[in-house]
């Protein structure tokens, strides 16, 4: 598909920020697959939910609507149709998501409505799997990459606002208990595939990634 590029990398390699800055270059939609599965989280976590009885998790995912507002300059994600934004990226919901990430029916559901999206027009999408399951026909497909070192401290610098703090020791732990999590599941693990473009981001820059990509796309397309 001419019009659609998929980028997908492990924790904090740098794919929202870069994904969105190329989807503003092309003027194309953006779609940040890692806030499903977060709003899948919050729901579970909400409701109490023990983490591995998957048929009522799977149950309240199908009575509960997660939508993507993405009409204003930001993205907004009501559940239910209140905006649950502001609560998807809590050290809680950072430690649970990859659990949840492993049940085959949440990612049925998910996947599915990633390409509902994506069908309604040009679209920049990221997260795990998009290069080799929701859009293995997508023009471009990358793998961004990053030295675990410098994706812990990313982590640590956006912390900035936060009233409490984790360490970067801890912030290190958590990152790579999550990839391993992602990338040892058995369904659509995080795996750097041979049609992947590799771009390791460790010592670039923004705009330098961004660049590069947009470029790569003009050679695609
Ligand atoms: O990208 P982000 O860190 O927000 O993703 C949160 C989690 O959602 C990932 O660690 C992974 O478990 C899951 N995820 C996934 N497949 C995607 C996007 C995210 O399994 N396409």
């Amino acid at each position: 598909m001419k019009s659609q590029v998929a980028i997908d990398g492990p924790v904090a390699s740098g794919k929202t920020v870069v994904g969105r800055a190329v989807s503003q270059d092309l003027k194309w939609k953006f779609l940040d697959t890692g806030v499903m599965y977060r709003a899948a989280t919050r729901i579970v976590l909400d409701l109490g939910l023990s983490l591995n009885n998957n048929p009522r998790i799977i149950d309240a995912l199908k009575r509960t609507t997660i939508e993507l507002d993405d009409s204003a300059d930001s993205e907004k994600i009501l559940i239910n149709g209140s905006d649950k934004t502001d609560t998807l990226r809590t050290p809680e919901i950072d430690r649970t998501v990859s659990i949840i990430s492993k049940i085959p029916a949440v990612r049925k559901e998910l996947v599915n409505q990633q390409r509902a999206i994506a069908n309604r027009g040009p679209i920049v999408m990221v997260g795990r799997d998009i290069g080799s399951v929701v859009l293995p026909n997508a023009a471009v497909r990358l793998y961004l990459d990053a030295r675990v070192e410098v994706r812990a401290q990313r982590r640590y610098r956006e912390q900035s606002s936060f009233k409490t703090k984790m360490s970067l020791e801890q912030i290190k732990m958590d990152l790579e208990q999550r990839d391993r999590i992602d990338r040892e599941r058995d369904d659509s693990p995080l795996e750097i595939h041979d049609f992947y473009t590799v771009l390791d981001t460790s010592s670039m820059a923004l705009t330098e990634v961004v660049t590069m990509i947009t470029d790569i796309c003009k050679d695609n397309f």
